[in-house]
């Protein structure tokens, strides 16, 4: 007997027909009703077990955790919300489930929690939500570049080139396994001397991207991205998914042309093909704050800001004129931020989300940000002191996009290294494309995790990213 997905089930017209369904038991009640989940939607299937089908033995084994294989015939259900259940006809327990040790109990669970078991949370229903537009989300970046025709690049991880300057890198080095011979025995044991040099794992795959952008016009890349981060933010993984585009013959303007519609593509992809998961994550983020006083509660639901999000443009200012918002706002007079303010910083979180939150309750796009605090490869501008930058800044999270018009002139390029010790003749590899055939290009990074929180609502990166690499937090 071929398996129906719950989902499946739930969408078609099956009734009077026999269906084999599997999954996981999320309670039994009365020794009658099972609510069975296979994780392809919150909704479980009811199924019905008539009294005295099952002997008692079997009956102890149907408990919350438990794997079951059910055939049965689907009727009309008279139950509330929902449309349809299946009559057993037949009962397999596939995998037992023992009800005292289970951790997940048919009640609400904090995150905290959750967290710890992190192992066993996507059979709860408000991680299969999120992991499934996580999911639906990655699908979607392909879809919209393909559409485009931009070419996939794959850049790599091991990487010699310590480009970015933004958090600390993982080093790259080998072991030996326990036992094997070290090389002055004759093994093959090459610490950090694999490579012949000191290699990392990959911060971004931008340097790289720029020379397929010289060749293809347009690129993306999307993968893991590694930093070291010691901050212990919301915001922050140590392993973390970027999708990085870059395109030729682009200049700032049409890089953040694209990073909007590439934003509000997303989001309303993810409305189209999740609308059920939006909703329940929609009803828990309400009632999560229904727990707040008043004066913290959020103005918009998660459903009003996203519709609110694809059917506005965003805010676009400079990084002067955010940094004048600040110093006029009534935050800053009442010494409500934490981190000072005033022209040259690096915008923290509290700053950035003031902007989007409080100042013009929309996301928002920052350009032109002091030459002295971005990385070498931005453009300067013609002031000589604010490079041609821009960040996209989200409500609950503050920056998900940095990106830039690239510096395409190349004696400018190598000023600029020199002037902040970057060893030009390691990095001849990048400027051949300055060298030969240069042309103005731009590109940003979309942090995904950061998107998945912008879309999900949840409020901490832990808990978009299946399997969370913090500090002091690498279980498995
Ligand atoms: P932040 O200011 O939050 O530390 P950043 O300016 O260091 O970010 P960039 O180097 O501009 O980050 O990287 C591009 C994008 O990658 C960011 O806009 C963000 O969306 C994402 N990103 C950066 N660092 C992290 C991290 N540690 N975890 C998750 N996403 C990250
Ligand atoms: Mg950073
Ligand atoms: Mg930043
Ligand atoms: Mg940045």
């Amino acid at each position: 007997n071929k398996r129906t997905k719950i989902k499946t089930l739930l969408a078609g017209e099956f009734v009077g027909q026999d269906v084999t369904v599997m999954g996981w038991v999320r309670t039994f009640r009365n020794n009658q009703f099972i609510a069975l989940n296979d994780g392809s939607t919150n909704n479980n299937i009811q199924v019905v077990v008539a009294l005295g089908m099952l002997d008692d033995a079997t009956l102890k084994r149907i408990t919350t955790g438990a794997s079951l294989k059910i055939t049965g015939e689907v009727v009309a259900s008279l139950g509330k919300g929902q449309k349809v259940e299946i009559q057993a006809k037949s009962l397999e327990v596939l995998g037992d489930s023992d009800a005292e040790k289970y951790p997940l109990q048919p009640k609400k669970h904090s995150l905290e929690f959750l967290r710890e078991i992190a192992h066993l949370r996507f059979r709860t229903n408000t991680f299969g939500a999120v992991f499934r537009i996580r999911h639906s989300l990655a699908f979607a970046v392909h879809q919209f570049f393909n559409e485009r025709g931009f070419v996939y690049l794959h850049t790599p991880i091991i990487t010699s080139s310590d480009a970015e300057g933004a958090g600390e890198m993982f080093r790259v080095t080998t072991l030996p396994m326990e036992g094997a011979p070290r090389k002055e025995d004759g093994g093959i044991d090459f610490g950090e001397d694999f490579f012949g040099k000191s290699t990392n794992l990959t911060v971004s795959g931008q340097l790289e991207g720029e020379l397929g952008a010289m060749a293809f016009s347009d690129i993306y890349t999307f993968g893991p991205t590694f930093r070291a981060e010691n901050s212990n933010t919301t915001r922050h993984l140590a392993e973390f998914w970027m999708i990085e585009p870059e395109m030729a013959f682009y200049d700032i303007e049409d890089n953040m042309n694209l990073a909007e519609e590439f934003i509000q593509y997303l989001i309303r992809y993810a409305m189209k093909h999740n609308a059920e998961d939006l909703e329940f994550l929609d009803q828990r983020l309400a009632e999560e704050e229904k727990q707040k006083p008043q004066a913290e509660r959020s103005e918009m639901g998660l459903l009003e800001k996203l519709r609110f999000v694809v059917d506005n443009q965003f805010e676009r200012i400079t990084y002067t004129e955010a940094i004048d918002i600040l110093l006029d706002s009534p935050a800053y007079k009442k010494k409500k931020f934490k981190y000072e303010v005033k022209w040259g910083i690096d915008m923290q979180s509290e700053h950035e989300r003031y902007l989007v939150e409080k100042h013009f309750k929309k996301p928002v796009i920052v350009t032109g940000y002091p030459a002295a605090i971005k990385a070498f490869y931005m453009r300067m501008n013609e002031d000589g002191k604010t490079v041609a930058a821009m960040d996209i800044l989200a409500p609950g999270i503050g920056e998900i996009v940095g990106g830039s018009q690239r510096e395409e002139r190349l004696d400018k390029l190598e000023q600029r290294m020199k002037d902040m010790h970057i060893p030009t003749e390691e990095m001849s590899w990048y400027l051949d494309t300055r060298r030969f055939g240069t042309v103005p290009h731009a590109g940003f990074g979309l942090g995904f995790e950061r998107m998945v929180q912008f879309v999900t609502g949840m409020g901490n990166i832990r808990d978009v990213i299946p399997f969370a690499r913090t500090p002091k937090n690498c279980e498995f």
